[in-house]
């Protein structure tokens, strides 16, 4: 049985991926930090029904000897780096701590398997936030780098030492360049589940107004659930490479607000409201990637579109909210 150990396995994407290597019948180990509400920060496993599969293992990115202890004793095939001060718009607020857990953390976490498990393979949750200020108007893996946010500039630094590991030290280490992907368990900071949640909050009389920054921006989503199968596939590879990871089809945050209120009847212009503070100091205007290695190399590609996408996260938070009613209720 292969042993898969995965940083940030109480995030959107550990869950999946928790999902999807447990279908492939790994032995499957979450790396999670310690918290005093743990019940809470195991939620998504749960909704995913993966909790009682797989084994939680206590450490932080930024603590290097938990890490090394940890890649010691779980013996990982694979390792996949999820982890992350993850939501943009918080890295001007802690640009240090993005720095040290975002860009360092990756850095302590190839340290550790280049210490102590150097044949495990390593994937590396690079992101498509590096384009930034778009050098092409199609992104590949050929496209310039131009960070827009102390975030983006915290993965770039993940990705080069990605890079240079692979480079240096032999280590399979690969780089998956994911644009924008969402689910029901995407955070609610976010800003495709900052709508759907708005929608069925609205739809139920619990609010009347959803307000929003920018809304012409544009970004090429897809779904969480076909995005970690990427993952995976670039660590079958017999040799480790970096691959753009998207649907090859932008929308604005606009068109997105249509969509979602129209899944559930309503008008956005009715309940939509702009609002300058969500405005963001330096904006990344468009995203749209080019996933054509993707296709040929791994065979992958994105299955799900963005209307079945967002019609299955209203309904998520329609259901969620109704039986929060319910429970207050009871
Ligand atoms: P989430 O924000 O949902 O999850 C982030 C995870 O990182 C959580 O499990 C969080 O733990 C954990 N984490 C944060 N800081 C630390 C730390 N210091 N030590 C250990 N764990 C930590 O992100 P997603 O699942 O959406 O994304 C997964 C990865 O992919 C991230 O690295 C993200 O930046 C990257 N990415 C995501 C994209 C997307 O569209 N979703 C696009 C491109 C890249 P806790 O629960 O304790 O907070
Ligand atoms: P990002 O691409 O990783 O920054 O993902 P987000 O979902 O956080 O943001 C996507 C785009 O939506 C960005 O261009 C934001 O400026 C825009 N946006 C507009 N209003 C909001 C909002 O209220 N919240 C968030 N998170 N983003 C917003």
């Amino acid at each position: 049985m292969r042993t898969a150990l995965v940083t940030g396995i109480t995030g959107q994407d550990g869950a999946y991926l928790a999902a999807l290597l447990l279908e492939k019948g790994y032995r499957v180990v979450g790396m999670a930090r310690r918290s005093a509400s743990a019940d809470m920060v195991s939620a998504r496993l749960r909704w995913l029904g993966v909790l009682d599969r797989i084994e939680l293992v206590d450490g932080d990115l930024l603590d290097l000897s938990s890490l090394i202890r940890i890649v010691n004793s779980v013996e990982p095939d694979e390792v996949y780096n999820l982890a992350a001060q993850s939501f943009v718009a918080a890295s001007w607020q802690q640009p240090l701590l993005t720095g040290l857990a975002t860009g360092i953390g990756a850095a302590n976490l190839l340290e550790a398997v280049r210490i102590a498990r150097p044949q495990a393979r390593f994937y590396q949750a690079s992101s498509s936030e590096m384009y930034g200020l778009i050098q092409e108007k199609v992104q590949s893996e050929r496209t310039p780098f131009y960070p827009r946010s102390p975030y983006a500039v915290a993965k770039l630094y993940a990705h080069w030492m990605t890079v240079n590991y692979r480079e240096s030290f032999g280590l399979h280490a690969s780089s998956g360049i994911l644009f924008n992907h969402e689910s029901p368990l995407r955070g609610i900071e976010f800003v495709t589940r900052k709508v759907t949640d708005g929608v069925a909050r609205i739809k139920l009389g619990l609010a009347t107004q959803l307000p929003l920054g920018n809304l012409d921006a544009t970004r090429d989503w897809g779904h969480a659930r076909d995005y970690v199968e990427a993952m995976w596939l670039m660590l079958q590879q017999d040799v480790a490479d970096d691959y753009v990871v998207a649907t090859g089809r932008t929308t604005s945050i606009r068109e997105l607000c249509r969509i979602a209120f129209s899944h559930a009847g309503l008008n956005y212009q009715d309940h939509v409201v702009t609002r300058s503070d969500l405005i963001r100091p330096a904006e990344v205007d468009v995203l749209l990637g080019d996933a054509s290695k993707a296709k040929a190399k791994l065979g992958w590609q994105a299955t799900t579109t963005l209307e079945v996408m967002i019609a299955e996260m209203v309904e998520a938070d329609l259901a969620r909210h109704r039986a929060t009613a319910r429970s207050a209720i009871a």
